[in-house]
């Protein structure tokens, strides 16, 4: 599928029916693959791994399709919402989710601090001056050190709000996640557009 797609129910009494048969197919998953595991065991068991692995990479592979299809949404886990397929993204995501990640990404392209200004920023962050991440660790507290750099840089109070509001999206919920998380993602998006 390339185009996106929204399927949305409105009459309760079809959400009922659509959340039962999502219900039924994960049942039906769930028992595939407790057989499945049984038989792998029984393989290791008789010393044949060869198929007790290949018996798990089928499980693996029943994993992944479930997680990709309309059935679930790969970023809340729910299966009883109204579902958009993003083409991007190659998957499903309820309309919640989705509506979440446009508005993120919104705030990603508007963000008025320029790659260069991240690139630096993101140095001086993993720096001295900021967590000093080296093997043996780093040193965080909150966000404190990302405002003093930022505050050095010049960086308004209204652009840091923007920025650290997209941190917490991507898992930055201090200094070091914000290097661990959020870095790679704003690297990421970076790419995109
Ligand atoms: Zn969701
Ligand atoms: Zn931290």
């Amino acid at each position: 599928m390339k185009k996106e797609r929204t399927i949305i129910i409105r009459d309760p009494k079809l959400q009922k029916i659509r959340n039962g048969l999502r219900t039924i197919l994960n049942l039906w998953k769930s028992d595939i693959k407790s057989s499945l595991r049984a038989k792998s065991s029984e393989f290791s068991e008789e010393g044949n791994f060869i198929k007790s692995r290949e018996i798990q990479k089928k499980i693996s592979e029943l994993n992944l399709q479930y997680q990709l299809s309309i059935c679930v949404c790969l970023h809340c886990g729910h299966s009883d919402k109204d579902m958009i397929f993003v083409p991007e993204m190659r998957q499903w995501l309820c309309v919640d989710c989705n509506s979440e990640r446009v508005y993120f990404n919104n705030l990603r392209s508007n963000l008025k601090i320029s790659n260069w200004q991240l690139g630096e920023f993101f140095e001086r962050l993993m720096g001295e001056e900021g967590i000093g991440l080296t093997r043996s660790g780093a040193k965080c507290n909150g966000y404190a050190a990302s405002e003093r750099i930022l505050n050095e840089m010049g960086v308004s109070k209204e652009k840091q709000e923007q920025f650290y509001e997209l941190c917490e999206y991507y898992g930055g919920y201090c200094d070091c996640e914000i290097i661990f998380n959020a870095k790679p993602r704003f690297l990421e998006e970076d790419f995109n557009y």
